[in-house]
């Protein structure tokens, strides 16, 4: 693991972030016994969001003791002015923390949302008062849409983005990343798995580790999975690793999808999950995960071809900003049972 100097932040930030979005779903002494061994083991970042179930109030019963020893970032999805500010008071109570180092604005995809955001009633002014109120340090952004972040990290003073980088999906590499180093900023990747999907784990955190990021998050839920993630960034990544690792994100990243979301299938189909996972099934094969996954989806997939309603135009096509062939991919996926 390595320490870096956090973009504009004065912060030595290890490259390993601990993502406590799925620690709602263990029992709760391995949940902090998971965030414990993490600070132990000097991983000093700690990635939440008020969304994120009561994630944020196993972290304030779990580590608020060791506050000095971590950074912590939280999200807002609020979008209003009042309710950002509502939810950010709500944040720090239930972390037991005066103070949140890094607030995010969460999950902006569209550019209506952003406009909200940055409106004269909207969630930004929240942020920047609850900043000069000393209660956050710093403010980032989330996001599914690369190319719209980029955009907007050069309009409006942002400290941080928080976005996807992993082998299914390289493509804050394009535009996003070269920006926010050209204006210095704090550079974390999530989704190091891309949901679960890649395999093995050690190559999925590899390949972030390689690129220009400062933090990748990675989600977390027992001590052994602390140790795995640790395990795969003992050493650094070297001239022919990174080749390699680059070369296969090109093959995995072939279906361009960046899970965006703006996508919807009126028979449930889970469009992005299949896009991304479409090369990962055809070259790796899938993880017991991404199994599971499909066989739940396995009705569905097959419904696609007999869909009356999409036989001429795909409706699912018609809201991607991409112009992907997701009725193509997802009537291809069906091949996965023969
Ligand atoms: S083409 Fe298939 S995946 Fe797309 S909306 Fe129609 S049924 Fe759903
Ligand atoms: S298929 Fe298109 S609309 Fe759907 S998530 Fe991917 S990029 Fe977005």
């Amino acid at each position: 693991m390595r320490y870096k100097t956090f973009g504009k932040i004065d912060f030595e930030v290890s490259s390993l972030g601990f993502g406590a979005m799925n620690l709602p779903g263990v029992p709760f002494e391995q949940a902090k016994d998971a965030l414990n061994y993490a600070l132990d083991q000097g991983i000093n970042y700690i990635d939440t969001a008020a969304a994120y179930r009561n994630s944020e109030e196993i972290i304030g019963d779990s580590i608020s003791h060791r506050r000095d020893e971590f950074f912590l970032a939280t999200k807002t999805g609020q979008r209003s002015y009042a309710g950002a500010k509502e939810e950010i008071e709500r944040s720090l109570v239930r972390m037991k923390t005066d103070h949140i180092d890094l607030l995010q604005l969460h999950y902006v995809n569209y550019v209506h949302e952003f406009k909200q955001i940055v409106g004269e009633d909207g969630a930004y002014i929240a942020a920047l008062e609850a900043q000069q109120a000393g209660k956050v340090r710093h403010i980032g952004i989330t996001g599914h849409r690369p190319e719209l972040l980029a955009k907007w990290v050069r309009k409006y003073k942002f400290d941080q983005v928080l976005f996807h980088l992993n082998l299914a999906q390289p493509f804050a590499l394009d535009e996003l990343i070269p920006t926010m180093a050209e204006l210095n900023m704090g550079r974390v990747s999530m989704k190091p798995l891309s949901g679960g999907f890649i395999q093995p784990v050690e190559k999925a955190i590899r390949y972030p580790y390689s690129q220009d990021v400062h933090v990748i998050i990675s989600g977390m839920v027992s001590v052994a999975e602390v140790k795995e993630n640790i395990a795969a960034m003992e050493q650094e990544v070297g001239g022919a690793e990174r080749l390699e690792l680059e070369n296969l994100a090109i093959e995995l990243g072939e279906h361009n999808c960046r899970r965006c979301n703006y996508c919807e299938c009126p028979i449930g189909i889970n469009i992005p999950e299949i896009m991304i996972s479409s090369k990962i099934r055809e070259k790796l094969g899938l993880l017991p995960k991404g199994d599971g996954f499909y066989q739940k989806q396995k009705e569905k997939l097959f419904s696609c071809a007999d869909y009356e309603p999409c036989k001429v135009t795909p409706l699912c096509e018609q809201k991607c900003p991409y112009h992907l062939p997701m009725q193509q991919v997802v009537q291809e996926s069906v091949s996965y049972f023969s």
